[in-house]
């Protein structure tokens, strides 16, 4: 697809409104967002077990180190490497994962990849002198990118692996966090932090009868080659002579289908919602991509497709692909000189409708029977799910061994041979989960999965129970030299590519901790002042009716399952955009950290 000029093809406004709604409320049924819970003890634990590392027991670790960090993800490694860059000796990494890598770890399904360029997606790559193989990097590659990196900075050797962090606490007196873990472990740190993710938690619907299933099922993010054979980037061996089925099709999905239809005897894909799914493009990376690169490259790289994304003057579009084609457009859109803001919407939706239109067309010229190709076809705004971008995904169902099962009720049930839709049962000897995660916007306790409990007892799940509250969205009051690794919804900024706001994070973390440790400071906590004032930033930014564009959104994680109300306006995000929050961040550091309390004495509320 060429850049969208944004033109409209017969574009009637009232009769493309009309369409999108009655494809949404086809979708927003009752109990569509119900979720097994996979916290507890029960058969469907199962489906969290780690596939890819075996366990090997240990004895118990009680020791002091000066920073925790909960997460072994991209973030946790990150963070960690620039506190060692900034002299912190003793860090203990966790994590439930085997190894490090966090979502690269977990997700293993055939054909992971990001879906942001590798050269910015890919973190520290100056430090690490690495040029990633192809324009978007496989999950593999990235797994152990993120690998070399924490043994470059020596986090390894001293990380608890298949460790679950179960309570995080305050100890007042000792002035130490006390990290304990499902291996009795008991981790006395002078500063924690939390990196523990944003997509972590996998999503299994709730569907009658699940447990009945006879066959091999497992969620995409546990993928079960034991059963299917092969390897992320080969050919699935086990699998001619099965019969499956893939429930989802969203970014897993759009990835896994196509070696999926490549080995499967019959592959059954159950499709909800339809993405949109543009062009990839991807390719090796040429040979002279490193010859002119300037120290600083990547930073210049990540921040010049954070401008184009926001819709910022730049010289050139480094990127060039299928996000910075489109997401400015939709995302920030330009009012014209003299436009009103009903004409700036006006403009917007034919611009909306033009891009959601090139996707259609190209299913039309990519999948050959007409019939399969109106089911694939998105009918809602291009930002109302989180667009995906393939090359081979739509040709998948040109197959004759694929059969598109539209579902936009959902599954009926399951059953001990299959699943039932619309009274009709799909025999199945296995069934795959790419059911996604939960949102980024999960409340932070929910993410952590474990009690965090500041200053007088109080948990931070009690404290933000109506809305965050914090400096920056990565400190929050009572729960003293503790960090949180910037998310969605907390108080900070959004960014497409995540690894750049976990970079300036980072960076953010490891100076104020160098700060503090160069003044020789024991105790920091934010004061209620600096606090409230920052959660008022927020609180300002704040459009009321900004939810109304959402609201009327297919359902989807990022309008909440259709419900988009109902995340506290507390939780939003930081209104100078990223330019901005990165500014902000850097002269509370030029002015000595301005808000925080320092070695004061606690007095309980
Ligand atoms: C398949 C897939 C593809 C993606 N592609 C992109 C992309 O192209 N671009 C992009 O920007 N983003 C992408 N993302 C989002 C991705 O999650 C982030 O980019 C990034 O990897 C998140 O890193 P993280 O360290 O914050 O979290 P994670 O990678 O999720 O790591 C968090 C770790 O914390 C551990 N943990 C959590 N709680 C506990 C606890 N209580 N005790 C012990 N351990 C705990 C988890 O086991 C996990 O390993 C993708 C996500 C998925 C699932």
């Amino acid at each position: 697809m060429a850049p969208s000029s944004g033109e409209a093809r017969e574009f009637d406004p009232e009769a493309v409104r009309v369409k999108y709604q009655e494809e949404r409320d086809k979708r927003l049924w009752e109990g569509r967002a119900a979720i097994r819970d996979l916290t507890g003890d029960d058969e469907f634990a199962a489906y969290r077990r780690d596939p890819f590392t075996r366990f090997i027991e240990r004895d118990a670790v009680h020791d002091d180190v000066d920073v925790a960090i909960v997460g072994a993800g991209l973030a946790g490694v990150v963070v960690g490497a620039k506190l060692r860059e900034a002299g912190l000796a003793r860090i203990r990494l966790i994590d439930e994962a085997g190894g490090i890598g966090g979502t690269w770890y977990w997700n293993r399904y055939p054909g992971v990849m990001c879906d942001v360029e590798s050269y910015i997606y890919l973190p520290m790559l100056e430090e690490m002198g690495y040029i990633p193989k192809t324009r978007y990097a496989f999950g593999d590659e990235i797994r152990q990118h993120l690998d070399s990196i924490a043994r470059k900075y020596d986090l390894v050797d001293d990380a608890l692996l298949h460790t679950r962090v179960e309570r995080t606490e305050w100890d007042e007196r000792a002035s130490r966090w006390i990290i304990r873990t499902d291996r009795g472990d008991e981790i006395r740190a002078r500063y924690v932090v939390m990196a523990p993710g944003i997509l972590n938690l996998m999503k299994l619907p709730a569907i009658p009868g699940m447990e009945l299933f006879a066959g091999t099922s497992f969620h995409s993010a546990r993928w079960d080659y034991e059963y299917t054979g092969g390897s992320p980037d080969g050919r699935l061996t086990n699998l001619a002579d099965k019969v499956v089925g893939i429930m989802g099709t969203g970014a897993s999905a759009i990835q896994c289908v196509p070696p999926l239809a490549e080995s499967a005897k019959q592959l059954f894909v159950f499709q909800r919602t339809p993405s949109a799914v543009g062009v990839r493009g991807n390719r090796p990376t040429e040979e002279d991509f490193a010859e002119d690169l300037e120290p600083g490259w990547q930073f210049a790289r990540m921040e010049n497709f954070q401008a184009v994304m926001l819709g910022l003057p730049v010289e050139a579009d480094l990127t060039d692909d299928g996000w910075t084609h489109h997401f400015s457009g939709v995302y920030s859109p330009r009012r014209a000189p003299g436009a009103s803001v009903e004409e700036m919407m006006r403009d917007l939706e034919v611009f909306d409708y033009g891009v959601m239109e090139e996707h259609r067309s190209r299913i039309d010229e990519l999948v050959r029977d007409p019939e399969k190709a109106e089911i694939l076809k998105p009918y809602y705004r291009y930002l109302c799910k989180r667009p995906c971008f393939h090359d081979e995904y739509l040709q998948a169902f040109n197959s004759p061994n694929v059969t598109l099962v539209d579902c936009p009720g959902g599954i009926e049930r399951v059953t001990e041979r299959g699943l039932v839709v619309d009274g009709q049962e799909f025999e199945l000897d296995c069934l795959i989960y790419a059911t996604g995660f939960e949102a980024e916007m999960t409340p932070f306790a929910r993410r952590a999965g474990h009690d965090i409990v500041g200053r007088g007892g109080v948990t931070i799940a009690e404290k933000w129970e109506d809305g965050m509250s914090s400096l920056h969205g990565m400190m929050t009051r009572g729960f003293p030299n503790m960090f949180i690794m910037p998310a969605p919804g907390q108080q900070g900024v959004v960014t497409v590519n995540h690894t750049l706001i976990s970079v300036i994070g980072a960076e953010h973390i490891a100076a104020t901790v160098a700060q503090l440790v160069a003044r020789g400071v024991e105790v920091t906590d934010v004061s209620r002042e600096a606090e409230t004032a920052w959660t008022e930033e927020i609180l300002a930014g704040y459009v009321e009716g900004a939810t109304a564009m959402l609201a009327a959104c297919t359902p989807s994680r990022i309008n909440n399952e259709g419900n988009p109300d109902a995340v506290s306006p507390r939780n939003g995000q930081y209104p100078g955009g990223y330019f901005g929050f990165k500014q902000v961040l850097a002269e509370w550091r030029e002015q000595g950290l301005p808000g925080l309390e320092c070695d004061e004495p606690f007095v309980a509320p």
